[in-house]
């Protein structure tokens, strides 16, 4: 019967596609000033999926007037923060004179390198009316020769980051650093990383396009759908994470779904390189973290002064 087979386009993309090699659920956890996070890593079971090492899910919540709590001055070395909010407003000040204030779809992508001071807060008006709360925010790792580079901000209005959708109109992905759907993203990058953010409606299914060495993950943001070669499932706060034993990584959210599938998939190439935290440092070695505390204590990473 002709119609139940699958096309040689869809038996290629299966004999391609990567298949799932655990789901982790997110623990809740209080970051910063007090605001609650829900966090698939970093736990005491799983320290970091190289070369990522936390990400956090801020929300979603309603938060009331006067109420919103932020992370208020602090440092970091040796890797990079990436915020990407989908409601709310934060205002960023640094030690390197920069400040910005993120609202809706918006991303930073401050690479700390050598070492910042910086804050990260509701915006005054945020705070004023309260609202809905929804962001993330993705560690990713330097490697050894780039830990102490300059610090580098970018910081991408919600507009400039490109959006694509697939020929049946399905789904769209909103593409914060790699390329997806034809779409190109503007990010710079210090190593490869792709950071893709897909919206399926119900029906809608997706191939994205992992090369081969890069370690991927998917977490869901909202809704429930299928992932991997087999379709395992997976819904809202999971991390699904991908074997590196293809080049395509398949999402889709059942055409019975009753809601619209969200989904974050990161991906990047791992640097397999010792890593050695202590809160917000993330060094090679035990003498380097040293140095980072003896830096920030004597000021070496400076501070905001505007
Ligand atoms: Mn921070």
């Amino acid at each position: 019967m002709e119609a139940t087979k699958l096309s040689r386009e869809e038996k290629e993309s299966y004999a391609a596609g990567r298949t799932v090699a655990g789901i982790v659920n997110s623990i809740e956890t209080l970051e910063g000033a007090g605001f609650l996070v829900r966090r698939p890593f970093p736990k005491a079971s799983f320290s970091e999926f190289d070369p990522f090492l936390l990400l956090d899910e801020m929300g979603p919540m309603n938060v009331a007037p006067g109420a919103a709590k932020g992370a208020p001055d602090h440092p970091h070395r040796g890797f990079e923060t990436v915020t990407y909010i989908l409601s709310g407003e934060m205002q960023h000040k640094d030690s390197q004179g920069h400040a910005g204030k993120l609202s809706a779809g918006d991303v930073q992508w401050m690479t700390a390198g050598a070492g910042v001071v910086h804050s990260e807060m509701p915006s005054a008006e945020f705070q004023r009316t309260g609202g809905r709360l929804h962001g993330f925010q993705l560690w990713v790792n330097l490697p050894q020769q780039k830990k102490m580079m300059q610090p580098r901000y970018q910081e991408i209005p919600s507009a400039s980051i490109p959006v694509a959708r697939t020929d049946d109109g399905l789904v769209s992905v909103r593409v914060i650093a790699g390329e997806s759907l034809g779409a190109r993203a503007v990010i710079e990058t210090v190593t490869p990383i792709m950071y893709l953010h897909f919206t399926l409606q119900p029906g809608g299914r997706v191939s994205q396009p992992v090369p081969q060495g890069y370690n991927a993950f998917a977490y869901v943001v909202d809704g429930e759908g299928l992932f991997g070669a087999e379709g395992e499932r997976a819904g809202d706060g999971q991390m699904v994470m991908f074997v590196a034993d293809g080049d395509e990584v398949m999402i889709a959210n059942p055409a019975d779904a009753g809601a619209p599938l969200e989904v974050l998939l990161i991906a990047g190439v791992p640097l397999n390189e010792p890593v050695v935290r202590y809160g917000p440092f993330v060094m090679n070695t035990e003498a380097e973290i040293y140095q980072a505390v003896e830096d920030y204590r004597s000021g070496r990473m400076g501070a905001i002064n505007f």
